[in-house]
């Protein structure tokens, strides 16, 4: 088989012609140019087989962005494929490429999420979907502690840490290409890689990448700054080559003698750290610039500290400036000896020294773990250190010794306690996990919680109670008047929600139980002819004093809350006894009650009482009225406190929902509660609970509690359970 001409191959493959057609042709010429020399690079070191795989992820992806181009020009497929080298100098595993390969599928083309997971398998879908998840979300702000809380969100967002490879593979090849793009979008893009993605990289670790992308994003934001300093900076190297050169060769040379197998090498300074030091310290280019920095490579850890200690033999070092980091390595796993010399003609010298093991983990991070996976037994100290230092780097809270396999472990909660979230206006929210809509509402202003009334998430309407992911832009709509809502309690979690829902519903209560202790009141002096306009002032501040009362509604507040007993008080008010008000009396007319008093008026939770029976009212405590049936063994128990007792009865208008209890015995059938679910919805009710208790095989006894509007409604959900087949009997409990 002849090879076929790169170049032919390349200008067909390359040509918009080519992309813009959908031929096998096409794709079969870049298979040969675009996929060949990857094959290459792939084969170093995973098996053919695992190739073989990628071929076909290649081949379905290059089918899949048929027919698109980049701004450049060139076949869209060149850029996943650029990626998938980034990637491979990394030593990535085979999923990771796939992944690199069809990154931008599923954005870009028509290419289903379960397309993927039937041709090359859950985990590589996973790592897609991972990646246009991060793809989604978009940095609008320029505020610094924003980029802090964006880049919180984007580890938020990702549950395998090879998501943010692939992601700053694309970054960085995109960020090679960016010439292509207009100024503006450029400098976008350049912030953007600057305020999130390098520093991504640093924490991970992956120094080669980091740097990369730094001196992109540098030349692409400061052009001219970028110019001036690498121009300073060739011309800088050219006076002292000679400098560097002598210092190189009497390290190497002292090492060889002490028999210390080592590689040295002058360091470069690279411009965007120059360009930091000067802004960050307000130095002049050539204070930052004149340090010669050179970097020892060892086998050994022991031939570390031997060839610190030749290296400060030839020169002395600068006091306290010797950093161990191999003995307590840098929060991202970085190890090195650091330490400055007084060099030739006072120069400082910076000397880095480290076996090449640690070399590789400072370059690539977190993916030396692959590569070192490859290599067997040497891999096993990386790779436990890895994980190491994953766990405090990503501040997983597991406990240590977990013996997990490493990919599991790399699939973690990165910041398993919160969830990032945008406001329309692009501001990120940090709520704890768990937090909804209302959270995010009280979040955002009191005000806004306490008058939400919906939410859309990602511009659709959802319900409030909807827990939030990260990534998501949440919307609250609010309307004048609207109230909090007391259920929303049940699912907020934030300490602002819950307060604020409480503080609001306090001072309903309190405005609910006023009304209510001015009627209780009004309801006793009534009974006896008289008004509340008509009570001696001298006598009510006595009463008020005594009972240390701030004002009158005070004292009716606690009326309505059940702590004071109103015919007492009248009593106290009107200075004479009347036992025409206490319970046997009948003589005062039973209260109306409506079922819309609010908080201050609620049911019991024993005898279910719903409009139409005959009721009583029990003052309890801080809660106001309980009402009971009167049949209710509770209301019969009430001998030890009839004061607080009062009649009641039921407005004729009594409105709302009710909540009533049936004991249902039913023959054990197939479907036989779904038989009584319909009943009770054909009579227009639904059921809030149901209970079980089997009393045999055959026989089972339900308890359901519905909702029903009043006596009459019961009956008739009564009646059509009845009817059910397999029902036996029905009560009322
Ligand atoms: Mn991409």
């Amino acid at each position: 088989m002849t090879a076929p001409n790169p170049d032919k191959l390349l200008s067909r493959a390359a040509s918009s012609e080519c992309a813009a057609t959908v031929s096998s042709e096409c794709v079969s010429s870049q298979t040969d140019v675009f996929f060949a020399p990857l094959a290459q690079h792939l084969s170093e070191y995973l098996d053919d087989q695992s190739v073989e795989d990628i071929r076909k992820a290649f081949e379905f992806g290059a089918h899949a962005h048929a027919g698109q181009t980049r701004k450049s020009g060139e076949p869209y497929i060149s850029h996943p494929i650029a990626v998938a080298h980034i990637l491979a100098d990394l030593r990535m595993d085979k999923d990771t490429i796939i992944a690199a390969i069809l990154h931008d599928v599923v954005e870009d083309t028509e290419v289903a999420h379960d397309q993927i997971v039937s041709l090359f398998g859950q985990e590589v879908a996973h790592l897609v979907d991972g990646v246009s998840k991060l793809e989604q979300i978009h940095f609008k702000s320029k505020a610094e502690a924003q980029a802090a809380n964006f880049r919180k969100m984007v580890m938020a967002m990702v549950e395998d840490v090879r998501v943010i490879l692939i992601k700053l593979s694309d970054r960085l090849h995109n960020m090679r290409t960016l010439g292509v793009m207009r100024p503006d979008k450029r400098r976008r893009i350049a912030r953007e890689t600057l305020d999130i993605y390098t520093p991504i990289a640093n924490r991970l670790g992956l120094n080669a990448i980091r740097h990369e992308l730094e001196d992109l994003g540098f030349a692409a934001l400061h052009p001219t700054r970028y110019r001036v300093i690498n121009e300073s900076v060739r011309r800088a190297r050219g006076n002292r080559k000679e400098i560097v050169h002598e210092v190189e060769q009497r390290f190497a040379n002292r090492l060889a003698e002490e028999g210390v197998q080592a590689e040295v090498a002058a360091r470069e300074k690279r411009s965007y750290s120059i360009y930091r030091k000067m802004v960050q310290k307000r130095l002049p280019f050539r204070e930052v610039f004149d340090v010669f920095a050179v970097r020892i490579l060892v086998d050994r850890v022991d031939e570390c500290y031997r060839a610190l200690g030749v290296v400060h033999n030839l020169y002395k070092p600068l006091p306290g400036r010797f950093k161990d980091y191999i003995a307590i390595p840098k929060a991202n796993g970085y190890q090195s000896l650091h330490t400055i010399l007084f060099g030739p003609h006072g120069i400082p010298l910076e000397v880095q020294i480290r076996t090449v093991e640690m070399h590789q983990f400072a370059e690539s991070g977190i993916a030396a773990h692959w590569l070192y996976k490859a290599e067997g037994d040497r891999g096993a100290a990386t790779q436990a250190r890895a994980r190491e230092w994953l766990r405090d780097l990503l501040e997983i809270q597991q406990k240590a010794g977990n013996p997990q396999e490493f990919l599991e472990s790399v699939k973690v909660d990165l910041f398993p306690d919160e969830v990032y979230v945008f406001t329309p206006m692009g501001e990120i929210i940090e709520l704890p996990r768990g937090a909804t809509a209302i959270d995010f509402a009280y979040a955002i202003h009191t005000d806004v919680g306490n008058s939400c009334v919906a939410c859309k998430i990602n511009r659709r309407l959802a319900p409030v109670s909807t827990q939030l992911e990260s990534g998501q832009t949440i919307e609250v709509i609010t309307a004048e008047g609207a109230e909090p809502n007391p259920n929303w309690l049940s699912f907020v979690v934030t300490a602002k929600a819950r307060t604020n829902i409480r503080n609001y519903l306090k001072q309903l209560k309190d405005a609910e139980a006023i009304k209510l202790g001015r009627r209780l009141l009004d309801k006793v002096l009534a009974a006896e002819n008289r008004k509340l306009e008509d009570i001696d002032r001298d006598q009510l501040n006595a009463l008020l004093r005594e009972y240390r009362h701030d004002d009158f509604t005070d004292l009716l507040r606690e009326l309505g809350l059940g702590n004071r007993m109103a015919p007492i008080v009248a009593r106290l008010l009107t200075a004479k006894p009347e036992p025409c008000v206490e319970r046997e009396g009948n003589c005062t007319p039973p209260m109306t009650i409506s079922g819309t008093e609010g908080l201050v008026v609620t049911f019991a939770k024993c005898c279910h009482p719903v409009p139409g029976d005959k009721v009583a009212g029990f003052l309890s405590n801080g809660r106001g009225i309980v009402v009971h049936r009167q049949g209710c063994t509770n209301a019969r128990d009430a001998g030890h406190h009839p004061e607080r007792w009062l009649p009641l009865q039921w407005d004729d208008q009594a409105a709302g929902d009710y909540q009533a209890q049936l004991v249902v015995h039913a023959n054990n059938i197939r479907g036989g509660l779904a038989r009584i679910a319909s009943a009770v919805s054909q009579a227009g009710s639904d059921i809030d609970d149901v209970r079980f208790d089997d009393r045999d095989v055959n026989l089972t006894i339900i308890t359901i509690t519905v909702r029903v509007k009043d006596r009459n409604h019961l009956a008739r959900v009564m009646r059509r359970i009845k009817q059910a087949s397999n029902v036996v009997r029905v009560t009322r409990n």
